[in-house]
């Protein structure tokens, strides 16, 4: 056999594979055989590119060239659907379609996947463009990563050029474990799904086991005029259709020609699709992707066509959504804040809407890539909840403004100090730690109600007064003199004396408060608290441990770990923080305070306890980190299980030692419980 043809038959033997692996779901052969035939390939490929096939598995592994995904246009229209909630409003909609038709209609109902909208054009045969939905007229070029997606054919048995819209998902099943790799930066399985697509380096994106269903097909001339023949005709070509689709004619001749083709979908007469609509629906958690309804599409192509669209949606299909949005607004404006830190947070201004009986008229929007997967703009009419008490947010966009159709695009620069944004894991950030804006937020948060409670002191007038130039930072607090505002307008005498006590006032706040109070990344009421339990019961101590540089002087505080504690190194080494810090004593501010009082032996929480520790831990490394809290509270710990033994601490892969704990019904802790009991028994 000679190199062309090892290649050829290498390339032919993986392309099956691949196709029984993510097509059919019903793989041959072992993962690592899979693995080495790769590995040859790839190998003979190098040496010999010029027999490297246009097809070949190996390029779908990805490049790490940063992606920019240029937009580009679309060339088949991509409209959203018109909505409906209720199963009447899909029957009053099926009716009335049926009868302003003169022809014989068929449907076809198909799930609506919650994943990332995609167009694949194909030229001649070949996968040549990926284009994600955009805002219908324009997309982003996505092929690098589409590319990746083992179920998308790169080539087809077909010549001419054709293109194909499918929906980009990921299965629920894997979604922790891979969001847990990502740093749990995803919400769920469709924000997974439209991040690798759109913002992943290709060679990233292949490591995520995306999924696709095609589900409308573009061919010029049209070979058909039966849209069910299009989904089976994709099929042929080796693209993943949906099998849950069902397929409704009141002609049976027609109904079997369907099934034979496709045998995996349902049929029936049109007098049952409402009956299989609310099926699906029951069906809903079964299913390993999410949708967030069904679409139900006119199958006759020339109808369709006669029909057209509105300004907005084809008049020839609808989308039965399972839960209507909480409520239903229209975006104003995006406004681009930056917190204290510089942390840029997107937030839409919207027309004013009722949820659960309070206006809202503000909602967040995460960060970028969250307006980017509900491809929102200003403008757009959207759906917004409101779960918990928590902020509301925005959670899809149901209509595109028809106007002027846009994707919010994020600014380059920090709206307030002109500096460029720099991203961080999913978040953009001004580092400019001299911006206004940031300054500004530093103060509020610090004589905010939950920090120093200065109450006179709200927003706006620390606005106005950091605008006037007042302040700039937060020791000028504390030698701003106040006597004059009494030259502004809206400060009576009154109010001035108001502001002076409430901050004279806010000089008595505990230690604990004013460190919180500073505003540090990482150093919350709760790691406050924990760092004054652990001795660092003032500034200096902290300081003097931050100098040191020494990270498992915080890092074996329970609950710190290494991120913590160099945040923490970061923090109290940096000059102009230690400036303000510096300040603040001489203002007289609280920057000691004493231990909580140590107790008495026999009221040491653990007294009594007799404790073995098994397996390893997450938040004990080395395990005798344990063994301290337990000996701080007064517990014991010895090395085997006894009758004597009162707790077992287990961790992940514990030993025998479990099963004869158990024998002797002896408490077994694990190390969620353990964490659980240290907190409550805080020493
Ligand atoms: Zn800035």
């Amino acid at each position: 056999m000679d190199i062309k043809e090892k290649i050829e038959n290498l390339t032919a033997e993986l392309l099956k594979h691949q196709y029984l692996y993510y097509v059919k779901t019903a793989p041959e052969i072992p993962d690592k055989e899979y693995d080495r035939l790769f590995d040859e390939l790839a190998e003979l490929e190098k040496k010999y590119p010029e027999y490297a096939s246009d097809n070949s598995p190996t390029k779908r592994v990805g490049s790490d060239l940063d992606n920019t995904f240029p937009e580009k246009e679309h060339s088949i229209p991509v409209l959203s659907l018109e909505k409906e909630y209720t199963i009447a409003g899909l029957e009053k909609w099926l009716a009335k379609t049926i009868a302003n038709s003169d022809k014989t209609l068929s449907f076809v109902v198909e799930e609506k996947i919650d994943g990332a909208s995609i167009v694949l054009y194909y030229k001649a045969g070949k996968l040549d463009t990926a284009l994600t939905r955009g805002n219908g007229l324009v997309g982003n070029d996505v092929t690098e990563n589409a590319r990746t997606i083992k179920q998308i054919p790169l080539v087809t048995g077909e010549t001419a050029d054709f293109a194909i819209r499918g929906e980009i998902f990921f299965n629920k099943s894997e979604f922790v474990t891979f969001n847990a790799a990502f740093e749990n930066k995803f919400a769920n399985p469709r924000n997974l799904a439209a991040g690798s697509l759109r913002n992943l380096k290709s060679s990233i994106a292949a490591k995520v086991p995306l999924k696709i269903f095609t589900y409308e097909g573009y061919f010029t001339p049209p070979f058909t005029n039966d849209h069910i023949m299009i989904l089976a005709k994709l099929k042929e070509n080796g693209f993943t259709i949906n099998k849950n689709v069902g397929f409704f004619s009141d002609d049976s001749g027609m109904r079997s020609r369907v099934n034979e083709k496709l045998p995996e979908i349902f049929s029936g007469a049109i007098s049952e699709l409402p009956g299989y609509v609310k099926r699906r629906m029951e069906q809903r958690d079964n299913l390993d992707y999410e949708i967030d309804g069904l679409v139900i599409k006119i199958n006759e192509l020339d109808v369709r066509d006669a029909l057209g669209y509105t300004a907005h949606h084809p008049r020839w299909a609808l989308a039965f959504k399972f839960e209507a949005p909480t409520a239903q607004t229209r975006v104003k404006e995006i406004q681009v804040q930056v917190g204290r830190n510089g942390r840029v947070t997107p937030v839409a201004l919207l027309e004013p809407v009722k949820i659960a009986g309070s206006t809202v008229s503000r909602a967040t929007l995460h960060n970028q890539e969250y307006i980017e997967m509900l491809e929102l703009g200003i403008g757009d009419s959207v759906g917004i909840s409101k779960r918990g008490d928590i902020i509301p947010a925005v959670e899809e966009v149901l209509e595109k403004d028809p106007e002027n159709p846009t994707i919010f695009k994020f600014p380059r620069e920090c709206p307030f100090c002109k500096s460029i944004l720099e991203k961080d894991g999913g978040h953009h950030f001004c580092k400019n730690r001299a911006c206004p804006e940031r300054l500004a937020r530093a103060i509020i948060y610090f004589a905010s109600k939950d920090q120093m409670d200065i109450d006179t002191l709200g927003e706006k007038t620390i606005v106005f007064m950091f605008e006037k130039g007042f302040i700039k930072t937060i020791p000028d607090l504390y030698s701003f003199n106040y006597d004059e505002l009494l030259k502004e307008e809206g400060f009576k005498e009154k109010k001035v004396n108001n502001i002076k006590t409430s901050v004279e006032n806010s000089k008595k706040k505990p230690f604990r408060k004013v460190l919180t109070a500073l505003g540090f990344d990482g150093l919350g009421a709760s790691a406050a608290a924990d760092l004054i339990k652990n001795g660092f019961n003032s500034i200096d101590k902290i300081i003097a441990a931050a100098a040191r540089g020494n990270v498992e002087e915080f890092s074996r505080i329970g609950g710190f770990g290494e991120i913590t504690a160099n945040l923490l190194i970061k923090h109290f080494t940096d000059p102009q923080r230690l400036a303000v810090i510096e300040e603040l004593k001489k203002v007289g501010l609280n920057f000691a305070e004493e231990m909580p009082a140590m107790r008495e032996a026999g009221d040491m929480p653990f007294n009594g306890q007799v404790w073995v520790i098994t397996g390893s831990f997450d938040n004990f490394q080395p395990r005798s980190k344990a063994a301290e809290e337990i000996e701080r509270r007064g517990g014991k710990v010895t090395g085997a299980v006894s009758s004597g033994t009162t707790h077992l601490l287990v961790g992940s892969a514990p030993g025998s030692k479990l099963q004869k704990a158990q024998q002797l019904n002896i408490a077994i802790i694990d190390e969620p419980h353990f964490l659980e009991m240290l907190k409550e028994t805080c020493i």
